[in-house]
């Protein structure tokens, strides 16, 4: 087991983190901004090292800057977290250059992964169904137009390199084809450098399911079920739960099963999810996250295992801690994402947060870097904790979830706790009918 590790990241994942860290015995180094040196994650590390001024581009992303601390705090190992260099391939290559670990997959496999066109060559050799469309790039408008009458309207264009859902239009029609990868290319570019596009079948009412799998990089792997994270505004997730209400015994095992399968005979090492989308009893596979996931406590309190502390176990070089025999699927979980943020225009609300008292009781989780007096800084994303519940089922997961919401106060700044409170009580939530479009419905009619 490594004796120190640098977490490369900030707020609730940086906490959660060295929660894993600290009860494996590890020392953790925090790293921080000028505008995070009053961070939790700060404040409870053995060690902080400032790498540079507020911008991400300059300190969180700054591989100069995070290389310099593990230099100076003799770290071995770096855990990335999710965003910032956590599907660096460079990231992880450089790491290995100078003998420290990168705890997540080979440079090859976020590589992979990483350009959407290959994964979804890749998943479609290891078995994994695929959403009809292009083969590879798009050439261009004439060939675009060719296979958008195959597989028939509406089509979806996509950036081969996307991620939070940029780089991504749909076009209803062949008038409307050219226009929407004109858009999709100018976007793509801006924010990834990249105007590579490839195009799918546009699923007009899927759900959003992802199954979590890891790999000890030596050919074993296992599953640990699958989340539900339809609940998407601007697809980006708000809401997740797993078990999916919408699967049955055997279309769990089934699909599970191929992405463990498929896992195995790709050598991954690390956690990862294979995300799918849902559609009249089929799944398409749409991309793999070669890291932690935001959502990842939903699949820790149904399944009991640590997913930070195998993460780490494995980058030690040990075996998976558990076989596939022995992971249970207990009851149904929750999770919430707290943003600060006005909860009806989603305009971000930084600042100093008054008062903080969260939930607490039987099945309830916060994973938070906040506390009273702290002042939430206006340059990083609006996620400030997540709130998570479980419950023997569906229905004690929801009176739980309401019963949690109702005791969590965060004063001074605007939260998205009033949403939640909100959605729990539309039928179609409590029933579990919903699809990916659905929230975005619901908050243009509200
Ligand atoms: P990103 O990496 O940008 O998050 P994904 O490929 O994971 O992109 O897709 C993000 C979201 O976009 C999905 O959860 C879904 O809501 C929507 N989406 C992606 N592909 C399709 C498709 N073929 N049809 C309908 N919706 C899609």
């Amino acid at each position: 087991m490594f004796e120190k590790i640098l977490i490369a990241n900030r707020g609730e994942i940086a906490l959660r983190i060295q929660r894993a860290c600290k009860e494996l015995g590890v020392r953790t180094v925090a790293v921080h901004s000028t505008a995070d040196a009053d961070a939790m994650h700060v404040k409870l590390a053995d060690e902080s090292v400032c790498i540079g001024p507020p911008a991400a581009s300059e300190s969180y992303l700054n591989i100069h800057s995070i290389l310099a601390a593990i230099e100076i705090t003799g770290a071995e190992a770096v855990h990335p977290g999710y965003g910032f260099l956590s599907e660096n391939a460079k990231f992880a290559d450089i790491l290995e250059e100078h003998g420290v670990t990168f705890i997540g997959p080979t440079a090859e496999h976020i590589r992979l992964m990483g350009d959407k066109i290959t994964a979804k060559e890749t998943a479609k050799r290891l078995g994994i169904p695929v959403v009809p469309g292009s083969d590879g790039a798009l050439e261009s408008d004439e060939e675009a137009l060719k296979i958008a009458e195959e597989i028939g309207y509406p089509v979806l264009v996509k950036a081969a390199s996307g991620g939070g859902g940029r780089g991504m239009k749909v076009a209803e029609n062949a008038e409307a084809l050219p226009v929407a990868m004109a858009t999709a290319r100018a976007e793509s570019q801006a924010a990834f450098g990249d105007d590579t596009l490839y195009m799918e079948k546009y699923l007009t009412r899927p759900r959003h399911i992802e199954v979590q799998v890891i790999g000890d990089g030596q050919g074993n792997a296992v599953h640990l079920f699958e989340r539900d994270c339809s609940l998407q505004r601007r697809h980006q997730k708000v809401f997740e739960e797993a078990p999916s209400p919408a699967l049955n015994l055997e279309q769990r095992e089934q699909i599970c099963a191929i992405c463990a399968k498929a896992i195995a005979e790709l050598g991954y090492r690390g956690v990862g999810t294979i995300e799918f989308l849902y559609e009249n009893g089929e799944f398409y596979f749409i991309e793999m996250n070669t890291r932690l996931q935001v959502e990842h406590p939903v699949t820790e309190m149904i399944t009991g295992v640590d997913l930070v502390a195998e993460q780490i176990r494995i980058a030690s070089g040990a075996p998976l801690s558990v076989r596939q025999d022995e992971i249970r699927l207990n009851g149904h979980a929750i999770e919430c994402r707290i943003n600060a943020e006005n909860p009806t225009t989603f305009m971000p609300s930084p600042g100093k947060i008054t008062y903080y008292h969260p939930p607490g009781g039987l099945g309830v989780r916060v994973d938070s870097g906040v506390y009273a007096g702290y002042t939430i800084p206006a340059y990083y994303d609006s996620l400030i904790g997540k709130l998570i519940v479980h419950g023997k089922n569906r229905n004690e997961c929801l009176m739980r979830l309401k019963r949690a919401l109702s005791e969590f106060v965060i004063d001074g700044i605007e939260t998205t706790i009033p949403l939640f409170s909100a959605l729990i009580m539309q039928p179609d939530i409590a029933n579990g009918l919903y699809d990916i479009h659905w929230l975005e419905k619901y908050l243009d009619q509200s």
